[in-house]
């Protein structure tokens, strides 16, 4: 039983995590950092706890702190929402050694699934399409690693076994330049994740971003809810998503769903998870797991009417998951619109005072945000302030609705980039469907 959850994040993912807990009848108690006090979720919880001063390596960062909170409010378990330590295996880890459940899959898993050359390994094993490449780790031999280069084929892409955020990588177009690479891309991943472990994949030209979201208990248990297209990035950030993924070739598609089933149940899987592929001609490849709840879990939920946040706690109690596989239904089409603060030119962060907030609303529409008039935006953490949902019978309605969700949007006294949403959903490219993850770095090039 979990009778109260110590959510360890802040901004819009505390308060939906928040309101999942309330929705359970779990009480909830909220930590915070010193400028956060006055965030919307410290508010409705019961409880509240100030962790540290206001960067994130002494609040959200800080491990002994926030077991510390949740000894001393008697919770039960801790829920990490993403970023901070949701991926951290030595987290979840000291968690459960403390004697709290720790709400998300094991330390173990979190550690398979974070380095990439046994999260590969995992996937072929269970029958998942990977990326091409050297599946495992280069070692000194130089003309081996030549040789692996040319059966893939040039471009390859050089990546870090414990990259992450998009670093740790870098694309190869000639053989000429590839052993300098390799020894750069070792130099840059010993500095920035203490592992030089590097290794070879295709590199993909034109691919789409199409990623598969997953729910298993501790039961044996494992359902999918389908896929999301999350091809609109800049930098590596995703921007605008949506459920179902829209053109994907139906075979493909089905054995790719079941594959990732037959994998959750090969790693022992537990929780949500999401399964990350790059989609080119017809194929998907895996790139990475993700082994928490994501920014864009709202619209698989607004296309399957399940509760994802709900079903992670359910799963972390020990419950049964509630739905059978063929309970699960893709009804309509969902949107998703990333609102930053940000300036929607240079995007350089606009944090500050917010004067007036009003969300829009009407059929269709949810907004997950923390942001309420005469709130001030620290400029300590990410960005997003909040997330704009659009849901419809089709994709053609969602779109309308989310072009007036975001006309009737108004964030006074910072910058967000509403207007850039404007402008995509307005685009003839993305409303076909048919873009690449390159569409909208290049879109902004052009202008
Ligand atoms: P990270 O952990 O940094 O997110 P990923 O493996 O997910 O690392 O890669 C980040 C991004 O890099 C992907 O979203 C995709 O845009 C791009 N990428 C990764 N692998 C490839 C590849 N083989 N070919 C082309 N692009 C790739």
């Amino acid at each position: 039983m979990i009778n109260k959850v110590l959510i360890a994040n802040r901004g819009e993912i505390a308060l939906r995590i928040l309101r999942a807990c309330k929705e359970l009848g779990i009480r909830t108690v909220a930590v915070h950092s010193r400028v956060d006090r006055d965030l919307m979720h410290v508010r409705l919880a019961d409880e509240s706890v100030c962790i540290g001063p206001n960067s994130a390596a002494d609040s959200y960062l800080n491990i002994p702190a926030i077991i510390s909170a949740a000894e001393v409010t008697d919770a039960d378990a801790i829920h990490p929402g993403y970023g901070f330590l949701a991926e951290n295996a030595d987290f979840a880890e000291q968690v459960e050694k403390s004697g709290f459940r720790f709400i998300g899959p094991s330390a173990e898993t979190i550690r398979l699934m974070g380095n990439k050359v046994s999260a590969i390994r995992s996937m072929v094993k269970a029958g998942v399409p990977t990326v091409p490449g050297s599946n495992g780790p280069l070692t000194d031999d130089e003309e081996r690693t030549r040789q692996v280069a040319r059966e893939i084929g040039y471009p390859v892409l050089i990546k870090a076994a414990s990259g992450g955020g998009g670093r740790g990588m870098q694309v190869v177009h000639t053989e000429h330049a590839l052993l300098k690479g390799v020894h750069v891309t070792q130099r840059e991943a010993r500095g920035a994740f203490g592992d030089e472990t590097v290794y070879l994949e295709k590199y993909l030209e034109r691919p789409r971003h199409v990623e598969v979201q997953v729910l298993a208990d501790q039961h044996g248990n494992v359902i999918h809810l389908g896929d999301r297209d999350c091809s609109l990035q800049r930098r590596h950030q995703k921007i605008i998503e949506e459920a179902p993924a829209p053109h994907i070739d139906p075979q493909a598609r089905e054995r790719t769903l079941q594959a990732c089933l037959d994998a959750c149940r090969e790693i022992g899987y537990v929780g949500a998870g999401t399964f990350e592929f790059l989609y080119q001609d017809g194929e998907y490849f895996f790139i990475e797991m993700n082994t928490r709840v994501q920014v864009e879990h709202p619209v698989s939920e607004m296309v399957t009417g399940v509760d994802i946040v709900a079903e992670q706690i359910r799963a972390a109690a020990g419950e049964k998951l509630r739905y059978r596989q063929e309970d699960i239904e893709i009804r309509g089409h969902a949107l998703e619109c990333r609102i930053n603060a940000e300036d929607p030119k240079t995007f350089s962060p606009s944090p500050g005072h917010v004067e007036r907030f009003h969300p829009p609303g009407g059929l269709g529409v949810r907004v997950d945000s923390h942001l309420y008039s005469g709130y001030s935006i620290p400029p300590y953490y990410d960005s997003l302030v909040g997330k704009l949902i659009t849901f419809g019978e089709s994709r053609d309605i969602c779109l309308t609705r989310m072009h007036n969700a975001l006309d009737e949007l108004v964030v006074i006294g910072i910058k967000t980039n509403g207007s850039l949403h404007q402008r995509l959903v307005r685009d003839e490219g993305f409303r076909s469907g048919d873009i690449t993850i390159h569409y909208l770095e290049q879109l902004i090039r052009r202008d």
